[in-house]
C-alpha cells in the first residue's frame, strides 16, 4: 500500500518529536526540583481552566491560590 510510506514518514516526524518533548520535559523537571519556590509566585489558568498558583522562578505548579490571590488575579485581567 503507498498510504503506508506517508505513514511512516509521519510517524516518524511525531516520534522523534515526542522523544524530544520527553526529554526537555525531564529537563525542565530537574530544574524545577533545584528550585525552592520561596520567591514570588503568579496565577494563571491551566489546561483545564482552573487556576493554579505557580513559582515565578521556575513556573512550577504550586497547587490553588487562595481566595485573595484568586481576586487579585481576576481583578488584573479586567
Ligand atoms: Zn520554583
Amino acid at each position: 500500500m503507498e498510504q503506508t510510506n506517508g505513514n511512516d514518514i509521519l510517524r516518524k516526524q511525531v516520534d522523534s518529536i515526542e522523544k524530544e518533548v520527553n526529554q526537555l520535559e525531564k529537563e525542565k523537571e530537574e530544574i524545577q526540583n533545584d528550585c525552592k519556590h520561596k520567591g514570588e509566585t503568579f496565577v494563571q489558568f491551566d489546561k483545564s481552566n482552573s487556576m493554579k498558583k505557580h513559582c515565578s522562578e521556575c513556573k512550577r505548579e504550586l497547587g490553588y491560590p487562595s481566595q485573595k490571590e484568586q481576586e487579585v488575579f481576576l481583578g488584573n485581567k479586567k
